[in-house]
């Protein structure tokens, strides 16, 4: 897929670029710098920046299977971190909280 500037109707480069924080892939104009984003990319992005509050918490219900104690991803986070199944993460025990992070 092939990018022209709207400004100057340059061949965009494909680049990572940050948005609000998170990678995602981009068109860079080499000429002018001007920046387009990927729509798929940034759309679960602007998503979570319209969630109430601004802590961005979300809210999970833990369920059974079994024995076990599980609770699902939500949606929007599978989208913004783009996690599959087998990916791993790193539950961090403290007093007061646990702290999920990928790995
Ligand atoms: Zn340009």
């Amino acid at each position: 897929m092939k990018m022209y500037c709207w400004k100057c109707e340059k061949d965009m480069k494909k680049v990572k670029d940050d948005f609000h924080g998170f990678v995602v892939d981009a068109w860079k104009c080499p000429k002018c710098d001007e920046i387009i984003y990927d729509e798929k990319s940034i759309q679960p992005i602007l998503q979570y920046n319209k969630l109430k509050g601004v802590k961005k918490a979300l809210t999970v219900t833990v369920g059974a299977l079994g024995k076990s104690k599980i609770f699902r991803i939500p949606k929007i986070a599978e989208q913004l971190y783009g996690i599959n199944k087998g990916e791993k993460f790193q539950f961090e025990l403290e007093s007061d909280r646990i702290t999920i992070k990928m790995r």
